[in-house]
């Protein structure tokens, strides 16, 4: 309600949390301005045909001082001060950009994922900016997945939905980033345009060697085929891994076997039949 870029803090963040918040506040406003930002891709696979389906967009900050930045030590902070809707134009923009240079010399064309914060739907008209920038960009909208949280099926904002259906109806994907982390967006999904989840890479982790979770994970894929879904596997870190994904039935997936996120510039080098999936 007070609008834009306010900061507001909570009495528990006052005293050196608040002021390290207001540094990092100011600098990603200097960070826009002065091109600090940076986007990396990683590759998601094709498991059926070992092909390289597209790309997930991830934000880095290239401080000046601290290095390369990931996503979760600022995202945070450009979401309570409202720069994110900034940050995620120029996000936005970058990601049509890339994938319109991809696809240039491709017959087969490939998509590129890109995470949006709940404060992107909730304050700011992304519907005009998605629509601005497409056209701007030339890229395609079937070359677009966007990836929500759970979370935002579960604001009680009308908003929301018809935004989701504007999208579909423009051929955009929407894609649930962690599904089954969160408690009741299941029951909520149906109702929905959505058209592909990933799995978390948290229930991943130990997918070989513990049965319990073995179980988890073929559940969640069950779950997804019988909503008749997209599924997409995060944290890919191993060969067992993904054994395990194609015997389940899951035919997408990403994580640092398949590929780590990386430049644009590396990506259009990059020779997915060298890693004979
Ligand atoms: P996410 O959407 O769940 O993205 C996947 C994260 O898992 C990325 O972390 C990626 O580097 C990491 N990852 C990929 N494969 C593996 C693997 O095999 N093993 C492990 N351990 N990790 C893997 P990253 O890039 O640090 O991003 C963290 C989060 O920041 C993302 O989680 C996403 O929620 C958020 N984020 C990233 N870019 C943006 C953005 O442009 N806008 C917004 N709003 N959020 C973003
Ligand atoms: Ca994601
Ligand atoms: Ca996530
Ligand atoms: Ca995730």
């Amino acid at each position: 309600s007070m609008g834009r870029s306010n900061y507001q803090f909570y009495s528990h963040d006052l005293g050196s949390k608040a002021s390290e918040y207001i540094a990092i506040g100011t600098s990603l406003r200097q960070a826009l301005r002065n091109n600090e930002f940076v986007l990396h891709f990683q590759p998601q696979m094709d498991l059926l045909t070992g092909k390289l389906l597209g790309a997930e967009a991830l934000l880095r900050w290239h401080h000046p001082l601290h290095g390369l930045l990931p996503p979760d030590d600022f995202i945070g902070v450009a979401e309570e001060s409202g720069l994110i809707v900034e940050i995620g134009e120029w996000v936005l923009e970058n990601a049509f950009n890339a994938i319109v240079e991809l696809n240039r010399l491709r017959d087969d064309k490939l998509t590129v994922a890109i995470n949006l914060s709940a404060r992107q739907f909730l304050y700011n008209d992304l519907l005009a900016a998605v629509s601005r920038l497409l056209e701007k960009t030339g890229c395609l909208p079937a070359w677009v997945k966007l990836e929500i949280r759970e979370s935002l099926l579960l604001e009680e904002n009308p908003d929301v939905m018809a935004v989701l259906n504007a999208f579909k109806a423009m051929g955009i994907t929407i894609a649930i980033d962690d599904f089954c982390t969160g408690y009741s967006a299941l029951s909520y999904l149906g109702q929905f345009p959505v058209r592909q989840v990933k799995i978390d890479r948290l229930f991943m982790q130990d997918v070989v060697q513990q049965q319990d979770r073995a179980e988890l994970v073929n559940a969640i894929i069950r779950i997804a085929q019988a909503l008749h879904l997209e599924l997409v596997a995060e944290g890919v870190e191993s060969a067992s891994q993904l054994a395990f994904l194609r015997e389940k039935g899951c035919t997408m997936a990403q994580g640092f076997f398949l590929g780590k996120p990386m430049l644009l510039e590396e990506l259009k080098q990059l020779r997915p039949e060298l890693l004979g999936i």
